[in-house]
């Protein structure tokens, strides 16, 4: 059985890139205003990568001062996000701490990373790297058992190749059956319309999404 994080001492640090409010743009929580907790490094280095500000920098938090931070913005939806969150090992106590203080919490990492360890009351974006990212070979596949309807897998997809391939995912590990698909275009590099025809004519069972914040605000950081 996968093990929840253990009672970190409040005084636990973590280094952390930003933490802000915003309407989350991804996943079935898109358009729910969201505290964001944006955890900095990130072992991968997708080429399409739109948050490499977090790769490196940041401040040395403590559990106490993130916790009282994002109390102060009164909105009981989180999201802990990076760079791969999960790189930092103080992530699995401040999610359940996060937990135990009543907010609704989502988890966005790589799926390079187990997450067996991750507080159970937490929804995970579990990305499955397509060969376009350059970072297919990251993908740990013995996350895929782990997952449960609580969670959701996305796939980030920036030809029609990298269609096909999640098409082949999605059938050889049952995807849709553990738990929501998302798929995405690359902004810039696939189409929104031609993903969506293709879902369509396929008859996908999965949910498309396109990046909220970035339809309203561009690509600022923060956003
Ligand atoms: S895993 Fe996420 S943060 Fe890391 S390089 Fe890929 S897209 Fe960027």
């Amino acid at each position: 059985m996968p093990t929840t994080a253990s009672p970190a001492p409040r005084a636990a640090t973590l280094r952390i890139t930003e933490i802000f409010h915003s309407l989350q743009g991804e996943t079935s929580r898109a358009g729910l205003p969201t505290v964001f907790i944006r955890l900095t490094g990130c072992p991968l280095r997708c080429s399409w990568c739109d948050t490499e500000y977090s790769f490196t920098g940041g401040t040395t938090r403590t559990l106490d001062d993130i916790l009282a931070e994002v109390a102060g913005y009164h909105c009981p939806t989180i999201c802990v996000t990076g760079g791969e969150p999960l790189s930092q090992k103080n992530c699995l106590p401040l999610l359940t701490a996060l937990c135990d203080a009543g907010y609704s919490v989502s988890l966005e990492t790589s799926g390079a990373l187990d997450i067996a360890g991750v507080d159970p009351r937490v929804s995970r974006i579990v990305d499955l790297k397509a060969p376009g990212s350059g970072e297919v070979a990251r993908n740990l596949l013995t996350n895929i058992p782990l997952l449960n309807l609580r969670d959701e897998v996305k796939l980030v997809l920036a030809s029609e190749a990298d269609y096909e391939w999640a098409k082949a995912q999605i059938a050889e590990y049952s995807l849709t059956e553990r738990c929501p698909v998302l798929l995405a275009p690359v902004q810039g590099q696939l189409k929104p319309a031609d993903l969506a025809a293709w879902i369509l004519h396929d008859r996908l069972p999965v949910r498309m999404q396109v990046q909220l914040h970035k339809v309203i605000w561009g690509n600022e950081p923060g956003r």
